[in-house]
């Protein structure tokens, strides 16, 4: 099929949903996608921070070829070892917590708010979230997403959220009520354009949670598993939450999603409350144990961390020579770029000429490298950033 073949398909078939790049894409490996008409791209955005150990990393391919002649999926009437491997491997990775399984990173922090509102005061009922956040499409998720541009054309939405801005202590404090099941913030707001949470909000968070008996939940969907140099992005604060979410980085490209809470407010999810069909399936996760066992095998968090600060350093010295650049932020793999204008046409250029990125909230350049990523790699990508924004 020609790329005009299969995109007339899409035309013709596909709800057109999101605003996508006239390329079809055949073949992904490490840090390097293929289309259909035979160009090689740098992706510095892999599957939109999914593909954290880069595309097709060969130990979750081999992991996914070995579970998926064995059994693909088991509902959970039963056992199965990959689901409770996994488990263990997240839980000694964070707080000792207990895992639910799901599919998205949505899903997972459903999970999360429905868990909160079970494991407090039955009077409580209410979420507080910050602008700018990211939680996802459904009902209770992208009410607890701050942004209006995500809530026209579904109001009303789920009774009981309160907004605050990111980072803001004293609107957290009169925020708080007695009615309040718990706070969902993520350490690093990432579709937000790579905010970085300050220790006092989240030491705030933490007190006020435990003072008023609600519930402390970090949304990790996009910070977990890796990308920014500790396997989760609290890890960067003195702070312990009560519940986790992730999805994105976890499989190595396989869906799953993940919510772990601490075992004594886990212990409130019994049965009939909450469930998933596919939540937990052999296949996904393998995958995940797979990608868990690369990260650890092949050193990829100190990887994150040091070639994170190496891009980090590489971007911030173009700041100088193009007035576009603002500054750098993000930990790890994590970066935004704040532009002073727009970045759509920037984006598209760099596709024009081989390197994928993003851009999110109009001005936010994201590079979100894959954490296998080589020096050599970082510097491609960056000379062709450099080169567009030279001829912008
Ligand atoms: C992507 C994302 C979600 C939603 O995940 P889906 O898998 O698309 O449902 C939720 N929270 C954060 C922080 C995200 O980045």
């Amino acid at each position: 099929m020609t790329t005009q073949e299969t995109i007339g398909l899409f035309d013709k078939y596909v709800i057109g949903n999101y605003g996508r790049l006239p390329r079809v894409m055949v073949k992904g490996e490490g840090a390097y996608l293929y289309d259909a008409d035979g160009h090689k791209i740098l992706d510095m955005f892999p599957g939109w921070a999914v593909s954290g150990i880069g595309h097709c990393h060969p130990k979750v391919v081999e992991a996914v070829r070995k579970q998926v002649g064995e059994l693909i999926h088991i509902d959970n009437t039963f056992y199965s070892e990959p689901q409770g491997k996994l488990a263990q491997l997240l839980s000694e990775r964070a707080f000792g917590g207990k895992c639910f399984f799901c599919n998205s990173g949505a899903e997972a922090n459903e999970a999360a708010l429905k868990l909160a509102r079970l494991c407090t005061a039955k009077e409580k009922y209410k979420f507080i979230t910050a602008e700018g956040s990211f939680h996802g499409r459904t009902f209770a998720t992208v009410t607890a997403t701050a942004q209006p541009k995500y809530h026209e054309g579904f109001l009303p939405l789920l009774p009981g959220f309160a907004y605050i801005p990111f980072n803001d202590v004293k609107a957290l404090e009169a925020a708080f009520t007695d009615e309040v099941a718990a706070v969902m913030v993520e350490p690093i707001q990432g579709e937000g354009g790579i905010n970085v949470a300050t220790q006092e909000f989240l030491s705030a968070i933490r007190e006020l949670c435990d003072a008023k008996g609600a519930v402390m939940i970090l949304d990790e969907v996009q910070t977990g598993v890796g990308r920014t140099g500790k396997w989760f992005g609290y890890q960067h604060f003195d702070v312990e939450p009560d519940i986790i979410t992730m999805a994105k980085a976890l499989g190595g490209g396989v869906a799953i999603g993940a919510m772990m809470a601490k075992p004594e407010i886990a212990a409130t999810l019994v049965p009939g409350k909450h469930a998933s069909t596919f939540g937990g399936n052999c296949l996904a996760c393998a995958a995940a144990v797979a990608t868990i066992e690369a990260i650890e095998e092949d050193n990829l968090l100190q990887a994150a961390a040091e070639i994170g600060q190496y891009t980090q350093d590489k971007l911030r010295s173009l700041k100088d020579k193009h007035s576009i650049i603002d500054h750098v932020r993000g930990i790890g793999m994590m970066i935004g770029i704040q532009l002073t204008r727009p970045g759509a046409g920037i984006v598209a250029a760099c596709l024009e000429k081989g390197l994928r990125i993003n851009c999110t909230h109009d001005t936010v350049i994201r590079f979100m490298p894959p954490m296998t990523v080589t020096r050599e790699q970082i510097d491609a990508a960056v000379d062709i950033f450099d080169s567009v924004l030279s001829e912008s």
